[in-house]
Parts: C-alpha cells; structure tokens; sequence
C-alpha cells in the first residue's frame, strides 16, 4: 500500500465512492481527500469517512486514502478540531465506557463508526 504521495489524480477511485454518488462532492473522493492533503489543507471533511478500503481496488497506485485518513484525523485532534458527535462519544465512552452513553435510557440516536 502507498502513502499519498503515491495519488497521480487519475480520479478512477470517484467511480467507487458511494459519498460521491450521494453528496456529488469531490472533496468526499479519496482522490478530493489526496489534494487536500497534498495542499496541506485540514479540514472537518476528514471525519466523514467510513474508513474502509473500497476506493483502493480501483487505484492503480495503491493509495491507502483510509490509512491518510486517520492521520490527518489524528492531525485534527492535536489542533483541537473535532466534531460535537466526537466529542460526545469519547465523554460516553469516559464515562459509561460505550459511545452511546447509558445504555438505560434505551433511545439511542446516534451510530458512531
Ligand atoms: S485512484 Fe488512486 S491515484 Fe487515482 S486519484 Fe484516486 S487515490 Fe489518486
């Protein structure tokens, strides 16, 4: 598997990725997450991600986009970036020890990946 500087921008991973048939965002690719890492852009975007490896069947030079991913999720909670769903999932999880929080109330609302 190859870091991201590996990313030729060929775009063949867009016709894997679900978040681009939904949202029409290219920011949402793992080629649109590439530029932005190569640009040294930090950006929330970085927590919409499932995290999985589909787009890495497609890639002809093996760019582990999720692999990038994590790093620069890792990048984002050094700044002090995060999430509100985040930051309430890692209270739950202090406090009840699962993300969802008490697990009496029986409502949950939220499914954290
Ligand atoms: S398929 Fe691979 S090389 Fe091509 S744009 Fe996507 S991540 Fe980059």
């Amino acid at each position: 598997m190859a870091g991201v500087d590996k990313c030729i921008l060929c775009g063949k991973c867009r016709a894997d990725s679900a978040l681009l048939r939904v949202t029409g965002k290219e920011m949402l690719t793992a080629r649109g997450k590439a530029l932005l890492i190569m640009k040294g852009i930090l950006d929330k975007v970085f927590y919409i991600d499932p995290l999985n490896d589909v787009t890495v069947r497609s890639c002809p030079t093996n760019v582990e986009i999720s692999e990038e991913v994590r790093k620069q999720r890792e990048r984002l909670v050094e700044n002090g970036i995060e999430t509100k769903a985040n930051r309430r999932m890692i209270d739950n999880i202090r406090e009840f020890g699962n993300p969802y929080g008490s697990l009496e109330k029986k409502d949950i609302k939220e499914v954290y990946s």
